[in-house]
C-alpha cells in the first residue's frame, strides 16, 4: 500500500442485527430457568405482539398471534389451515423470496406468479385479477421492502372472487396500509418474520396473526406435531400430564423460549428501530435526489414504511451495469444485495411453469437495475455518510 493512501475502513456489512444487553439478559434468564423450548416466554411474546399491534389504536379484537420458528412455517400453516391442496392455485408476486411460493408447493397446490407495479415494486392488482381461474383459492401479497401492497384493491378483488388473502409481511414490521397496521387488516392471515436481518429478530422465528379462531387453533395444533396439547400445557397441568392425542400429521414449527426471549425485548425497541430506519432512508433520499437513480417509492402520506430494505434502481442515464455498481461498492468496503432474483428466473419455478422473462416485464426490468444498500439500526451516522459518499462517487464517475 502506498503510505499516502488513506487508512482502509473496515468492511460495512449489508445487514447486521442490533442485540442489546436486555435481549441478552432475557435469553440468559431463559437458559437458567430450566425451560428452554416453547413455554412461558413464547406465550408472553405472543401476548406482547398482540398488544403491540394495538398500541396505536388499531382494532385487535379477536386477533390471535401464533409464534412459529420461521415466517416460512407460518405461511405454510396458514395455507394448510385454509385447506389449500392439490388442484388449487395461489397467486403471488414473482418479485419475492422463494419462501412465499414454496409453501404452496408443500401442499401440492400450484403457484400463479404475476408481475409487479413498476412504481411500487409490489404485486399489481390488475395482474392478480387477470390471473384468477376457477382453481384460484388464495392471494399472497408481499409488502415489498416494507411498503404496503395495495391492500384495499387486493382485499376487494378477494371479496369479489371469494378468495382468501394471506399476507407475507416478512418486511412489514411496522407498516401501515391506509392508516391501519399490517397485521390488523381484513385478510385471512398475516405472517411476520424474525429472521436475522429482518426489522426485529429472534435469530429464526415468525408470527402468524389471524382473526379466524379456527385457523389459529389449527395452526397451534399443526405447529407441534398435530398434538392436542402442547408440552408446556402438559408440564404445568394438574391433571395427568403424560396424556395427549395426535389429531393430524403435524409439523415441528414451534418457537423456542430462547428465541422468544429475544423477541420480547426486540419488540420493545421496534418503534425506536423504525424511527432510526426512517431517518437513514430520508438521509439517503435527500443525498441521492440529484443522482441518475430511481429512488424507492414512499409510503402514502400518513402511512408508515418499515424500511426493511432500501432498494435503488440505476437510472437509464447511468451507463454502468448493476453488477459493476455492486462491485464498486464492495471494492469500497460496502456490502450490497439484490432483492430479489425474481422467481421466474430460478430453474425450479421457470421449468415447472414454463416461465419467460417477457411475461414479467416490470419485475425483470427492476431486477436488472436494482441494488439494495445497507440500511439497519446498528449503522452509525458515519456509516450512513460513508454509504452516501460512496454511492455519489460511483454514480458521478
Ligand atoms: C425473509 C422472508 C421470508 C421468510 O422468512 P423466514 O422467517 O426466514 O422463514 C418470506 N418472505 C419474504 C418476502 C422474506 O423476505
Amino acid at each position: 500500500m502506498n503510505p499516502a493512501d488513506p487508512p482502509t475502513l473496515p468492511f460495512l456489512p449489508f445487514a447486521l442485527p442490533e442485540i442489546g444487553e436486555d435481549d441478552i439478559a432475557e435469553v440468559v434468564d431463559t437458559l437458567r430457568s430450566g425451560w428452554i423450548t416453547t413455554g412461558p416466554k413464547a406465550k408472553r411474546f405472543e401476548a406482547d405482539f398482540k398488544a403491540w399491534l394495538g398500541d396505536e389504536g388499531d382494532n385487535t379484537d379477536g386477533l390471535h398471534c401464533v409464534a412459529v420458528n420461521s415466517a416460512t412455517a407460518g405461511l405454510h400453516l396458514a395455507l394448510e389451515a385454509l385447506g389449500i391442496g392439490p388442484g388449487d392455485e395461489v397467486i403471488t408476486t414473482t418479485h419475492t423470496f422463494t419462501a412465499t411460493a414454496e409453501v404452496v408447493r408443500y401442499l401440492g397446490a400450484d403457484v400463479r406468479l404475476v408481475d409487479i407495479d413498476p412504481a411500487t415494486l409490489n404485486i399489481d392488482p390488475g395482474a392478480i385479477e387477470a390471473a384468477i381461474t376457477p382453481r384460484t383459492k388464495a392471494i399472497m401479497p408481499v409488502h415489498y421492502a416494507g411498503l404496503a401492497a395495495d391492500m384495499p384493491a387486493i382485499l376487494a378483488i378477494a371479496q369479489r372472487h371469494g378468495l382468501k388473502v394471506v399476507e407475507d409481511a416478512a418486511h412489514a414490521l411496522p407498516t401501515t396500509s391506509a392508516g391501519r397496521r399490517v397485521g390488523t387488516l381484513d385478510s385471512a392471515a398475516t405472517v411476520f418474520s424474525f429472521y436475522a436481518n429482518k426489522t426485529i429478530t429472534t435469530g429464526e422465528g415468525g408470527m402468524l396473526v389471524t382473526r379466524d379462531a379456527a385457523l389459529a387453533k389449527r395452526a397451534q395444533v399443526m405447529r407441534l406435531h398435530g398434538m392436542s396439547r402442547d408440552a408446556f400445557d402438559r408440564f404445568t397441568a394438574t391433571v395427568p400430564s403424560w396424556y395427549y392425542e395426535i389429531v393430524a400429521p403435524g409439523f415441528k414449527y414451534n418457537l423456542t423460549d430462547i428465541a422468544a426471549a429475544l423477541g420480547i425485548h426486540q419488540l420493545k425497541r421496534l418503534s425506536a428501530f423504525q424511527v432510526r430506519r426512517e431517518q437513514i432512508a430520508q438521509a439517503y433520499n435527500e443525498a441521492f435526489a440529484d443522482l441518475p437513480l430511481i429512488l424507492p417509492p414512499q409510503a402514502a402520506p400518513g402511512d408508515k414504511h418499515a424500511w426493511h430494505l432500501y432498494v435503488l434502481r440505476l437510472g437509464a442515464g447511468l451507463a454502468m451495469s448493476r453488477d459493476a455498481f455492486i462491485e464498486r461498492m464492495y471494492a469500497a468496503g460496502i456490502g450490497c444485495s439484490v432483492h430479489y432474483i425474481p422467481l421466474h428466473l430460478h430453474p425450479y419455478w421457470r421449468e415447472r411453469y414454463h416461465l419467460a422473462a417477457e411475461q414479467f416485464p416490470h419485475s425483470q426490468q427492476a431486477y436488472e437495475r436494482m441494488v439494495s444498500i445497507p440500511l439497519y439500526t446498528a449503522m452509525t451516522d458515519a456509516d450512513v455518510q460513508r454509504v452516501i459518499r460512496t454511492v455519489r462517487e460511483i454514480t458521478r464517475a
